[in-house]
């Protein structure tokens, strides 16, 4: 392992001071992704700034917004009542994200920066845009299973990891951060960035730029609403397809629907054209198929994934049926 220098921030200001001088630097928190990735010598910073003293953990809840400061962890989300009972897409996705040991140890600052996992991008042995640019995608020709489908460029096809992302962007959440030019909100779903041409730029986080918390806003009544993920096995492990689904209704009508993909997205992927579909429309099994072969116009599949397409639709009619009750 590369040696690295250590600091400690003793205020959100002094860290970001810290991390804008020095290009190399990381911030860590959990350190659950960070520290797989420096001992497989896939990130090599030469700085960690610990900002795990920095008054940013605890969940906000007023009329008006829910306010999730960035340390707060998986564990204390998923546990807290207003989340549970509003928002149960959320809880569900961040319960079903990974062990009870890492859950108590992540942050949803660092959940929602995770890293892809691309085996190419985690073996320095490999080839990989998105840890030098330029230098190919292995995975286009090579094992690609549990690659992307949608958003995919033939510079990168890797799939965004985060589940609470997938929930978090179907509501509208919003990233605020802070920087040395101060703060600015970000919705989440304009701040992650689809590959193109540029897969080793992720989300449109500046130099030195601190995620200070997530706030979902109260536009939506997600209390009708359900994250499914489908994998490879029960437990810890990563979604091979997933969706996260909130429903207004008006008696038997859908006056609204919330939807997003995970696991066959660049990015966690939001369905508009699924949404407009359902909007209006009584809960019906045709409806839910309607809606599913919008949510995955335009996917294309890789030779090891194409099983997805299928599977993703049927993820989300499985997701409306329950939360449409239908189950
Ligand atoms: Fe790297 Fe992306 Fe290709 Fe994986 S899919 S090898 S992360 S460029």
């Amino acid at each position: 392992m590369k040696p690295c220098s250590y600091t400690r921030a003793e205020d959100t200001d002094a860290a970001i001071a810290i991390r804008s001088a020095h290009p190399q630097a990381a911030y860590i928190a959990g350190g659950t992704t960070l520290l797989d990735l420096m001992k497989d010598q896939v990130l090599v910073p030469d700085l960690l700034v610990d900002i795990t003293r920095l008054p940013l953990r605890g969940i906000e809840v007023t009329e008006s917004l829910v306010r999730i400061g960035a340390l707060t962890t998986m564990s204390e989300i998923a546990g807290e009542p207003t989340i549970r009972d509003r928002y149960p897409m959320i809880a569900e996705a961040l319960l079903l994200s990974a062990s009870p040991q890492l859950r108590n140890m992540a942050t949803i600052g660092g959940n929602l920066l995770q890293r892809t996992r691309c085996g190419y991008f985690r073996d320095p042995a490999f080839a990989c845009n998105k840890r030098v640019p330029g230098s190919g995608c292995p995975a286009i020709a090579g094992a690609n299973r549990m690659h992307a489908i949608l958003g995919t460029s033939p510079h990168c096809i890797a799939t965004h990891g985060s589940d609470v992302a997938v929930a978090l962007v179907a509501l509208d959440a919003v990233v605020q951060v802070r920087g040395p030019q101060g703060e600015r909100r970000i919705p989440l779903h304009d701040f992650y960035v689809l590959p193109g041409t540029t897969p080793e730029r992720e989300n449109v986080l500046a130099q030195g730029e601190l995620i200070v918390a997530v706030e979902i806003p109260p536009t939506f009544d997600a209390t009708r609403s359900h994250y499914l993920k489908v994998r490879d096995r029960a437990s810890y492990e990563f979604a091979l397809t997933s969706a996260a689904v909130a429903l207004e209704m008006d008696g038997a009508t859908i006056r609204a629907a919330r939807i997003a993909l995970g696991g066959v997205g660049t990015v966690p992927w939001r369905v508009r054209a699924a949404e407009v579909l359902l909007q209006g429309a009584s809960l019906d099994r045709k409806v839910f198929d309607e809606a599913a072969e919008a949510a995955l116009v335009g996917a294309i599949p890789q030779h090891d994934n194409a099983f997805k397409v299928g599977l993703a639709k049927r993820t989300l009619v499985q997701a409306l049926t329950t939360v449409g009750g239908l189950a």
